[in-house]
């Protein structure tokens, strides 16, 4: 690898190979996908190669990420590769442009369309101090040091400048830009984005990490739910200021209830909701109205009373600015004509729902590879990779899109193989026939006889809030006493008190779901964690999203790749995340008790990477006792 600068010392095994697989992908303006699992040091080994290809060739980096924390071993890792280097180049690390915002209160992070009539109204009428002021020497030092986002807003906001637009400003010259999916992924601000930076997506080397995630974020960006009871408590605080469009609101509101008849007669908690049935519904009435509106006349109205609300007013007030906001910017995006499945449901019997979602997030994600100079995807649990390169829009058969080559790649695990042992429990399971006390008292008990042998922190995960509670009840003494449950009502740094909780702890026992921050994203330090526990198959209840999805994908790729990509791989990927938070390095270990027989079985075997070896068996607290002699 001559001339790639690499941060560190010595390079790892598989780190090399990885390597070596990001130049051949930049050089040749190719598409990557690696499953790079944890320990191959995925960031250098990324950003080292794509970073002099950048600066030799004039493309700029968007480095992507689906989170926050991930930024933070970005940019380290960046500053690691300049002192090495010795030679300038231009990293900049933003956020939204909201959370970068020191003037955004707590309702524009849930509403950008409010924020940013804000911003535009301030930038117009020169009412935004920040915007107005300009700081050459903030700039040139933003240009000069490798600064964290933490670190820009400060230095901004001291200065008195707009850390957005400083920022951007900066990142015209940027070698390297660390940012959200969204600033590629979601249409509006990536056109924004490009504009500002200057550069075509042909100059753009993507690297998107933790890339499992991408296929939902695109799918979730298009999403949108809108309760009944929120028509109502909108339509409730307009009453005595704006009858008509209380009207509007509680005709809306009886569109609810025509669809609760509908569906109690087909006797189903949830059904299929055509585009143009809620459009049409509408403007009958408001059609009928003495100055007659449009449907979008009707969203553009609700928007504009919102907007005129002072967010300064008692919370009361900012409630019923949500509401309005909420149901506007539904009926906004409804009305999308990506391809969509729109659902209504009855699941919450008092308080029925409209929602939907993008289907294909390859629509999406498609054009966007095809035009880019390359891109490289990875993550730990990238797996399989043909799945997400299908997924994504970029799995023709014949591996080429565009004239780029689509490579595939699934490293191995650099860590040694004695340190980590998965084991399948034989008599136990979550399958829905099979539920109930005795079930629930089985595994509780298993529970406690693997956890006896531990020494160190547990973490047990199950595959949904109902499942931890029914199953808990039945946990023996020993385990309640070292019990720290998550909840589902808890905020982020509630959370994160429970992970300082089981850190200090050390032999305490975590209980919380599958998919959620505790079992994905987490990085559990110092091997605290010595033996993690996942309860049953975390596979999502068969509601219609689950099918319509699924029949989506038999439908684009045959019933057997429909079962998995719609069904099965989502659930596995949960399992491996889970699975990941024991090992974060060399000298970690870490048991892995696979609580359900179904993982040793048939087509859910298949799903796991190759490297995922297997023992099946009625003793687990005998392996896990072995384990820790
Ligand atoms: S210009 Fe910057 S500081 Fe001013 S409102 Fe917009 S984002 Fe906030």
């Amino acid at each position: 690898m001559e001339n790639v600068i690499f941060p560190f010392p010595l390079i790892r095994e598989g780190q090399k190979e990885f390597m070596e697989d990001v130049k051949h992908a930049v050089e040749g303006g190719n598409i990557l996908i690696a499953h790079a699992p944890t320990g191959i040091g995925k960031t250098a080994a990324v950003l080292a190669p794509a970073l002099q290809y950048a600066v030799e060739n004039e493309k700029t980096v968007f480095f992507l990420t689906s989170k926050r924390s991930q930024h933070k071993i970005a940019i380290d890792t960046l500053r690691l590769i300049k002192e090495r280097a010795k030679r300038n180049f231009v990293v900049v690390d933003v956020i939204s442009k909201q959370s970068m915002c020191p003037r955004a209160v707590s309702i524009y992070r849930e509403f950008y369309s409010l924020f940013s009539e804000f911003c535009r109204s301030e930038q117009k009428n020169k009412r935004c101090h920040y915007f107005m002021k300009r700081d050459e020497e903030a700039l040139r030092r933003i240009r000069e040091s490798i600064m964290h986002v933490e670190e820009l807003y400060s230095w901004c906001t001291t200065r008195g400048i707009c850390p957005y637009k400083a920022a951007l400003e900066v990142a015209e010259s940027a070698d390297v830009l660390v940012c959200d999916y969204n600033y590629l992924f979601s249409a509006d601000i990536s056109e924004r984005v490009l504009e500002k930076v200057d550069r075509d997506l042909e100059e753009i080397i993507i690297i998107i990490d933790e890339a499992h995630n991408l296929p939902d974020r695109i799918r979730n960006n298009l999403s949108s739910e809108l309760r009944m009871s929120n028509v109502t408590e909108a339509a409730r605080g307009l009453k005595h200021t704006n009858r008509e469009m209380y009207a509007n609101l509680m005709e809306l509101e009886s569109i609810f209830t025509k669809l609760t008849m509908k569906a109690g007669k087909t006797k189903k908690e949830e059904m299929n909701v055509a585009k143009d049935f809620l459009v049409e519904e509408m403007e009958k009435v408001l059609r009928r109205r003495i100055e007659a509106l449009s449907y979008d006349d009707f969203v553009n109205s609700l928007r504009s009373i919102a907007e005129g609300f002072e967010t300064s007013k008692v919370n009361k007030d900012e409630l019923f600015q949500r509401n309005v906001l909420g149901v506007a910017d539904f009926l906004a995006s409804w009305r999308t004509s990506e391809k969509c499945f729109r659902i209504f449901s009855l699941s919450h019997k008092e308080n029925p729902s409209l929602h939907f979602k993008l289907l294909d997030p390859s629509v999406i994600s498609e054009p966007i590879f095809a035009r880019a100079h390359s891109t490289i995807m990875m993550s730990g649990t990238l797996c399989p990779t043909e799945m997400y390169a299908d997924v994504l829009g970029i799995g023709v058969a014949s591996n080429w899109i565009k004239g780029k080559e689509i490579v595939l790649r699934e490293y191995k695990s650099p860590f040694p193989k004695k340190n980590r042992l998965i084991v399948v429990t034989k008599e136990l399971t979550t399958k829905y026939t099979k539920r109930g006390e005795e079930m629930y008292r089985k595994v509780a008990e298993k529970i406690g006889e693997v956890a006896k042998y531990v020494r160190g922190g547990v973490a047990v995960f199950f595959p949904s809030y109902a499942l931890l509670k029914s199953i808990s009840v039945y946990l023996p003494e020993g385990v309640r006493r070292r019990a720290i449950v998550e909840r589902r009502e808890m905020k982020k740094d509630e959370k994160n008190r429970l992970y300082e909780t089981l850190k200090n702890g050390n032999e305490g026992i975590l209980l919380a779901v599958l998919g959620g921050s505790l079992s994905e994203g987490m990085d559990y330090e110092s091997n605290m964690l010595k033996a993690i526990i996942v309860v049953g198959l975390p596979l999502g209840p068969p509601t219609l999203e689950v099918k319509t999805v699924e029949g989506y994908y038999i439908g684009k790729y045959g019933a057997e790749k429909g079962k998995l990509y719609g069904y099965l791989y989502p659930a596995i990927t949960k399992v491996m995340q889970a699975a990941g938070r024991g090992i974060r390095s060399e000298h970690d270990r870490c048991i892995v008790i696979l609580m359900d027989y179904r993982f040793a079985q048939f087509p859910y075997k298949n799903c796991f990477p190759s490297d995922y070896d297997m023992i099946v068996t009625d003793g687990a607290e005998e392996y896990c006792r072995k384990f820790f002699k």
